[in-house]
C-alpha cells in the first residue's frame, strides 16, 4: 500500500480534517490548492527536516513560514519551553520574561522604546493601526498592493481597478466603512505616493508596509522609495508603520530598519520573535506607546499576551541567534544556495528568476527578472510552478505550496542541505520542461 501511495494516512487525515474544519485546514494557504494534491500532515520536525504522518521525510524550506529561523526543535528553544511549562503555562499576570524579551527587542531595533506583546502578527498591525489613529487623530490608512499585514479588517483592502486608489475589500465579510478609511497604492510608484500625499496627507494617520515585501514573492524595494515614505509622513504629521513580521530579526538583528538606515515611528513583529509560539509585538517611541491602556485612552489588550511560554522560546531564540553571528551565516547560506542554483535557472527553458535578501529567496517564474511590484503570473506560470512544486517534493524537498511565497533558510541547513536542494531543484527544473 504504501508502495503505491505515499501519502495515504496524510490523505485520509485530510478527509477527517474536512469535516470538523472548513476546508480541512486552519490557515487557506496549507490546503495546496495553488498545486493541487492533498496537503502533508506533519508528525514532527527536527533541524532542517519535517516528517509527514507516513513516515516522509522533507528538507524543509518552508520553517513555519518565517519563525524556524533555527530550525524544528532547537534544543535550546525546546529546553526553554520546557523550563517554562513546568512552572504553569500562563498567569495572566506579569511575569519576568515579558520584560527579558521587551528589553531585547527594544534594544535591537532602531529608534523602538517600548513594545507591547500579543499573540500574532495579524493582532499587531490592527493594533498598532488603531494606536496610529489615536496619536494622529485620523482615520485614513494607506497600504501598499502586494503586502500583506494579516487579516484585520482595514488591512484586507486590495487595489481597485485603474488609477483610482480606493481599495475593494479582498474578503467578504468586511464593511465597506473600512475599506474607505484605506487607501491602497502600488509598489516603487514615487508618482502615485506624492500624489495620495499632495491630495488627502493631512488626514492621513499612517503609512504600513512590509519594508521588505515578502508575501507576494520578494518584491525588494529601493531605498529611495522607502525613503520617500519616511519624508512624506513625517511632512504630513503620518506615522509610518514598518510590518517587520517577516524581516525582523531575519534580514538583520534590527530588520529592515537597520539594513535600509531608516527608523519608522512604529514596527511591528511575529514569527521569529515567538520562536515558534504564538507571539506578535508592536513598538514605537514611549510618546506614542504611553497612549495604550493602562497609561492612556487606547484600548488594547489580551488573556495570553506575554505568556511565559512563548515568551521563554523568544528569547532562547534571540540568545541562539546572538551566540552564532548568525546573521552573517544567514547570508552566508542564502548567498550559497543562490549560487548552487545558479546553474540549474540558466539552463531553465521558461522564464525562471531568484530573487534573495539574506535568507529570504524567491524563486520567481514571472517573465521579469526584477518585480518590484506585485505581479500575476500567467495560467502558464501558474501550471508549471505546480509541476515544479511536485517535483520538488517527490524529491523530499518540502518548499512553499505557492509560488507568491519565498523559501526559508535557517541556521539549520547545512552545506548538505543546501546541496541536496540544488541538485533537486536542477532535476525539477528539468522535468518542468518548457
Ligand atoms: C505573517 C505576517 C503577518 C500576520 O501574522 P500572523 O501571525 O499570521 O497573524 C503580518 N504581517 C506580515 C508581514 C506577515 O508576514
Amino acid at each position: 500500500m504504501h508502495k503505491t501511495d505515499p501519502h495515504v494516512r496524510s490523505e485520509n487525515l485530510y478527509e477527517r480534517a474536512r469535516r470538523v474544519i472548513p476546508g480541512g485546514v486552519n490557515s487557506p494557504v496549507r490546503a495546496f490548492r495553488a498545486v493541487g494534491g492533498s496537503p502533508l500532515f506533519i508528525a514532527r520536525g527536527s533541524g532542517p527536516y519535517i516528517f509527514d504522518v507516513d513516515g516522509n521525510r522533507y528538507l524543509d524550506f518552508v520553517g513555519s513560514w518565517g519563525p524556524l529561523i533555527l530550525g524544528h526543535a532547537h534544543p535550546q528553544v525546546i529546553e526553554a519551553i520546557n523550563q517554562a511549562c513546568r512552572h504553569g503555562t500562563t498567569f495572566g499576570a506579569p511575569c519576568l520574561a515579558e520584560v527579558e524579551l521587551a528589553e531585547r527587542v527594544v534594544k535591537s531595533y532602531p529608534g523602538l522604546e517600548q513594545v507591547r506583546f500579543v499573540s500574532s502578527g495579524t493582532e499587531a498591525t490592527m493594533s498598532a493601526i488603531r494606536l496610529a489613529r489615536a496619536v494622529t487623530g485620523r482615520d485614513l490608512i494607506v497600504k501598499f498592493s502586494g503586502c500583506y499585514h494579516g487579516h484585520a479588517d482595514h488591512l484586507l483592502v486590495a487595489a481597485g481597478s485603474g488609477l483610482a486608489t480606493f481599495g475593494t475589500a479582498s474578503s467578504a465579510g468586511v464593511p465597506a466603512a473600512f475599506v474607505a478609511a484605506t487607501r491602497v497604492l502600488p509598489l516603487d510608484d514615487e508618482q502615485a505616493v506624492r500624489d495620495l500625499f499632495g491630495r488627502e496627507g493631512a488626514a492621513i494617520a499612517a503609512v504600513i508596509i512590509e519594508p521588505v515585501p515578502a508575501n507576494h514573492g520578494l518584491l525588494l524595494q529601493r531605498k529611495a522609495f522607502l525613503n520617500l515614505l519616511r519624508d512624506e509622513t513625517r511632512r504630513v504629521g503620518a506615522l509610518l508603520i514598518f510590518d517587520e513580521v517577516i524581516s525582523g530579526f531575519r534580514v538583520a538583528r534590527g530588520g529592515a530598519a537597520e539594513y535600509y538606515g531608516i527608523t519608522p515611528d512604529m514596527a511591528t513583529f511575529g514569527k521569529i520573535i515567538g520562536g515558534g509560539m504564538p507571539v506578535g509585538a508592536f513598538g514605537a517611541s514611549t510618546a506614542i506607546m504611553s497612549r495604550l491602556a493602562p497609561d492612556g485612552d487606547t484600548y488594547q489588550a489580551g488573556t495570553l499576551s506575554g505568556n511565559p511560554v512563548a515568551m521563554a522560546a523568544g528569547i532562547a531564540t534571540l540568545d541562539v541567534l546572538e551566540r552564532e553571528s548568525a546573521w552573517e551565516q544567514l547570508e552566508a547560506r542564502g548567498a550559497r544556495l543562490e549560487q548552487l542554483l545558479a546553474p540549474a535557472v540558466g539552463t531553465a527553458k521558461f522564464p525562471l528568476h531568484l530573487v534573495r535578501l539574506g535568507s529570504l529567496l524567491w524563486l520567481s517564474l514571472h517573465d521579469e527578472p526584477t518585480l518590484r511590484r506585485a505581479g500575476t503570473l500567467s495560467v502558464d506560470a501558474a501550471h508549471r510552478f505546480r509541476k515544479l512544486f511536485h517535483a520538488m517534493l517527490e524529491r523530499g524537498i518540502y518548499i512553499a505550496p505557492s509560488a507568491y511565497e519565498v523559501a526559508f533558510v535557517s541556521l539549520a541547513h547545512c552545506e548538505d542541505d543546501l546541496q541536496r536542494f540544488a541538485a533537486a531543484f536542477a532535476e525539477s527544473v528539468a522535468v518542468t520542461g518548457a
